[in-house]
């Protein structure tokens, strides 16, 4: 494996960045996919080199936690020998394609496009002039799922309109207005092309395609790659219609588009696994699925291909093994950054703050969907969620309500309040069981 790592403050594979706990080690997964054989590797490797702490990402990516010093190489080496990196080193930061948990499975799914992913990934890889695209720029292709999550914004998105069609958007999630329209034959070409031209016309300081936008409009962007297209780009419907989001993050059992197979979808508690849960779900994956575990963007796993008889009983052991596999649970509706326990910017220890709010919640029935965070780099939700909780001490927090007027986390509710306020107020403003989207 070539050496060619770039400096950059994100964690990857072969860059593991510090933090107060430790190392962090970011795996990108092809799909969100994780064969079983993989996941024992993984949770192997972070005992014997980490902490053990496993951190399921919001844009189905895994990351490992606490790296010990010294074990950095160790781990790398478990990590590529199972298959888990990057072709090449320069590639590592640009695998970040987003795709529905359930693509394949989905009954709703308007085009099967795992090929078309699995060729998006190969140009990401396979082009050198690519690499160069910040670690963050992201691409989300949406066949049009019902599980799939369309909130998280990214610079290019493409969504079934059909089983032949693809719309194009840039800089937004596949709700907004699309661009153009494709046939599906054309999307790799396309998406070449556009990743090109973005590099030819954006400045250093032009990261993310939405600042490029903030220059050139859509439609010159348009126009100049059309210039480079050799088939015409198709006028967007007037009218689009998206595959309806998901009110809240899933959990339990899903039908499957395949007969007498079902998904089963739970969440890991705050996004975080233990190695020997791991371990545990590659095992169920093996008995009751298909081999595979597949992260979802709602920091969850998905199990598919599991014959609807045993559904029950995946749940049961699921359940045993302390992730969440029922919607009414309050923590599946939380998310909390890393905090002040392990990252230096936290303010406040927005992880146990959550656990705490959850046992509130449990108690007074409401079920909000709130973001804790522990200073506004936002780091733990792609998204605006209903509610945020920004810290503004160590025990303090600003409550936000999303809103379609106010931009950043939405209109301040309330300037400070502590968990035990925050819990009330979600009763007092929470019908009891009633969820808030
Ligand atoms: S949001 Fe702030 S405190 Fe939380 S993990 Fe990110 S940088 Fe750290």
């Amino acid at each position: 494996m070539p050496t060619s790592v770039r400096p950059s403050a994100c964690p990857g594979l072969l860059r593991i960045v510090p933090a107060l706990d430790g190392g962090i080690c970011r795996v990108k997964l092809p799909g969100g996919v994780l064969r079983s054989a993989q996941a024992r590797t993984i949770a192997e490797a972070a005992q014997r080199c980490a902490s053990g702490v496993l951190e399921l990402t919001n844009r189905s990516n895994l990351q490992i936690r606490g790296v010990l010093p010294g074990q950095e190489s160790a781990l790398i080496d478990a990590l590529l020998a199972a298959n888990l990196g990057p072709r090449v080193a320069a590639a590592d930061d640009v695998r970040n394609l987003m795709l529905s948990p359930a693509v394949g499975l989905d009954p709703q799914a308007r085009m099967d496009v795992r090929p078309l992913a699995s060729q998006l990934l190969d140009l990401l890889q396979d082009t050198p002039a690519l690499h160069v695209l910040s670690p963050k720029f992201a691409l989300q292709l949406d066949g049009g799922e019902a599980l799939a999550m369309r909130e998280h914004p990214h610079d290019l998105w493409l969504a079934a309109e059909d089983d032949q069609h693809l719309l194009l958007g840039l800089a937004g999630c596949p709700t907004d207005a699309p661009l153009a329209r494709i046939a599906a034959a054309q999307a790799l070409e396309l998406v070449r092309e556009l990743l090109l031209l973005f590099l030819d016309l954006a400045t250093p300081e032009q990261r993310r395609m939405r600042q490029l936008l903030a220059q050139i409009p859509a439609s010159e962007l348009l126009q100049r790659l059309q210039a480079r297209l050799d088939f015409p780009l198709q006028p967007a419907p007037r009218h689009w219609q998206p595959s309806a989001a998901l009110v809240r993050p899933p959990a339990g059992i899903y039908p499957q588009a395949q007969p007498d197979l079902c998904m089963v979808v739970a969440g890991a508690q705050l996004g975080r696994l233990q190695a020997e849960q791991l371990l545990a779900l590659a095992e169920l994956s093996e008995h009751y699925g298909d081999g595979e575990l597949r992260l979802t963007p709602w920091q969850g796993l998905l199990l598919g291909n599991v014959p609807v008889n045993n559904a029950q009983a995946l749940m049961t052991a699921l359940s045993e093994l302390g992730v969440i596999n029922q919607t009414a649970e309050p923590l599946l509706g939380l998310v909390a950054c890393t905090g002040s326990a392990a990252c230096a910017r936290g303010l406040a220890d927005s992880k146990q703050h959550a656990l705490h709010l959850a046992e509130l919640l449990r108690t007074n029935g409401a079920r909000p969907q709130v973001h804790l965070s522990a200073c506004p780099r936002s780091c733990a939700s792609a998204r605006v969620q209903p509610y945020t909780l920004l810290a503004c001490s160590p025990e303090h927090y600003q409550l936000y309500r999303r809103t379609t007027e106010a931009t950043g986390f939405g209109q301040l509710l309330v300037p400070s309040m502590t968990i035990d306020e925050v819990g009330a107020w979600f009763a007092d403003h929470l019908r009891a069981g009633q969820p808030d989207a």
